[in-house]
């Protein structure tokens, strides 16, 4: 059995390595996944990218942020941010869903208690990763974000 710590009670806070930008996410998340694509493993330099999802209405920072925009395969673009000094990536927002965010969980002070719900890129998959046994898995970019987010409310209910 996956071992699924309790979400802590928000804000979920984060910042950069240097300190010069700080986060929060002052709402309960609704995704915690991993995604495995070519595009996420550049832009993490590590296998994969695990992230949780948030509403962006909840979401604040402090600091000077410096934002890339990748256009994705599907068309689909998201503008990708990084602290203007360090260069730490902390989050991004989709182009085509404003009311999201996406925070790359090592950037929160306290990532302890990520696992991730979804698993997307499978077929990318580094061979060091492992699956939770009760994520899913799915190939490429799943066509409907609400997916993932059936998936972490099902291992996380209210
Ligand atoms: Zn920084
Ligand atoms: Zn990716």
């Amino acid at each position: 059995m996956t071992q699924r710590p309790p979400i802590p009670a928000p804000p979920h806070k984060g910042g950069c390595l240097c300190g010069g930008v700080r986060f929060q996410l002052d709402a309960r998340p609704i995704a915690a996944n991993a995604c495995h694509c070519s595009a996420c493993k550049k832009l993490t330099g590590a296998t994969n990218l695990l992230m949780i999802g948030g509403a962006r209405d909840a979401f604040s920072h402090d600091g000077s942020v410096q934002r890339y925009r990748r256009r994705a395969d599907s068309g689909r673009e998201v503008d990708i941010a990084r602290c203007a000094t360090c260069g730490v990536r902390m989050w991004h927002e989709p182009l085509t869903a404003p009311a999201l965010v996406f925070i790359s969980a090592g950037t929160l002070d306290d990532p302890s208690w990520v696992v991730p719900a979804s698993h997307i890129w499978v077929e990318k998959v580094s061979p060091g990763v492992l699956f939770q046994d009760d994520a899913i898995r799915i190939e490429g970019q799943p066509t409907q974000r609400e997916v993932l987010f059936e998936a972490f409310a099902r291992l996380y209910p209210l």
